[in-house]
């Protein structure tokens, strides 16, 4: 028994971009069996969702989470750049314990599938304890558990737990990284030993990198050109590295980066919220990999990943004093097959191909800010929201129908994070 999406339009993201005003797709387990001809694939005891008033794209892929802060939201609004750099903390942080960290991973990944996005990568530490939670939500992730010098030998123990638990290979629906945290709160020999498992173990690194002036101090304190010279020198200069951020670089090392192919998380809302500043986008976009992240709720504020495709657009286009820049195509491209390819799982994931697994979304298209419906595209990075879904699959799993999550009541999620973690 399969599922088949019937009549549907289809934003394929294919390597044409292929849009199919009206077509079928059916799916069988957790894979795009074929794409057809409306009204043509379904065979009896297949389930039939009518699609025919409803945009169909590839789910949205968030490259650079932190599922386990959702409850930050709210708490450091407005604060100098010097707030941040002095270590991420937040006010009153010590107040919450792992056991809210795990039960914020569930709100926030029900958020992620009720926003249409349907892999996350996600990073932060007690990810052996936070990672169970990301798989039961059903949504695709790779989880990588932080490590700093200052945890010391420890930290390994848990990286490795989580490698060993989950493996580094893409096709499992969670799968392992190992994530540094940043230039300057690793050591070289931290970021070296980081080089070395990588290659031993297959697991793809997530690191920030030069999210702000001081850390590229740091960085140059220790005898390093720039950031770039730094992630040279340990071996992490590769297209293995996913590299958040990337604000405070040279013109040189701007006019560097693509030739080694290093990824890019690009977090627009979060750097202008707490940076005041945004990569020159339309310099890298087509040179290497980019995708769009979220980034954690105390710097962003929202999940809404959409949100960040039309920022990131915009911001990109001032940043670059040129509105030609960023098409639509290439800000969908980024929400979903370059997300993939950020993540090294673009053979899986991230464009509607027979062979691809069923990660999906469908937008209703009979809401008003999907209308009129000229440009489907255009519409999906300039005007829908997460208001506009109605049904997220992942691996095949209908996660969320009609706007519903399937596996947890919102409701509920709501009610027992509201107050998570207020002082008594
Ligand atoms: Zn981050």
């Amino acid at each position: 028994m399969a599922i088949v999406l019937s009549k549907a339009s289809v934003l394929t993201v294919d390597a044409d971009n292929r849009f199919l005003p009206a077509a079928d797709i059916r799916i069988e387990g957790r894979t795009i069996e074929a794409i057809g001809a409306p009204g043509t694939l379904a065979r009896p005891d297949d389930t039939v969702i009518d699609c025919s008033e409803a945009l169909v794209t590839p789910g949205l892929i968030n490259v650079h989470t932190h599922a386990a802060t959702a409850f930050f939201r709210g708490l450091a609004d407005d604060r100098p750049r010097e707030f941040w750099s002095a270590g991420y903390a937040v006010p009153g942080q010590e107040r919450f314990t792992v056991a809210d960290h795990v039960s914020s991973v569930r709100a926030a990944c029900a958020e992620f599938l009720l926003n249409g996005v349907t892999c996350i990568a996600d990073r932060l530490g007690d990810m052996d304890k936070i990672a169970p939670a990301i798989e039961q939500s059903g949504i695709r992730a790779i989880v990588g558990h932080t490590l700093l010098d200052s945890r010391g030998p420890a930290d390994w123990k848990t990286a490795e737990a989580v490698l060993e638990r989950f493996g580094t290979d893409p096709a499992n629906r969670v799968s392992a990284s190992i994530a540094p945290h940043a230039l300057d709160s690793c050591s070289d020999a931290l970021l070296r030993e980081v080089a070395r498992r990588a290659e031993k173990t297959g697991a793809r690194v997530f690191i920030h990198v030069a999210q702000n002036e001081p850390e590229v101090a740091i960085v140059r304190k220790r005898g390093h050109a720039g950031a770039l010279a730094c992630l040279e020198a340990a071996g992490l200069a590769t297209a293995n590295t996913v590299a958040a951020h990337v604000l405070y670089l040279s013109d040189a090392e701007f006019a560097a980066w693509p030739s080694h192919g290093i990824p890019i998380a690009h977090c627009p809302a979060s750097n202008l919220k707490i940076e005041a500043r945004t990569l020159p986008l339309a310099q890298l976009i087509g040179r290497v990999p980019i995708g769009l992240g979220t980034d954690w709720t105390v710097t962003n504020n929202s999940m809404d990943l959409l949100a960040e495709a039309r920022l990131a657009a915009l911001a990109g286009k001032m940043r670059a004093d040129d509105p030609e820049v960023l098409t639509v195509q290439q800000m969908v491209r980024m929400l979903t097959i370059e997300g993939a390819r950020v993540l090294g799982i673009d053979r899986l994931t991230g464009s509607i191909e027979a062979g691809k697994r069923a990660d999906l979304v469908v937008f209703d298209a009979n809401r008003l800010e999907a209308t009129p419906a000229h440009d489907m595209a255009s519409n999906l990075i300039y005007s829908l929201s997460p208001r506009s879904v109605r049904d997220v699959m992942v691996d095949g799993e209908l996660l969320v129908r009609s706007g519903k999550l399937t596996r947890d009541d919102e409701t509920q999620l709501a009610r027992s994070h509201r107050y998570l973690g207020r002082p008594s």
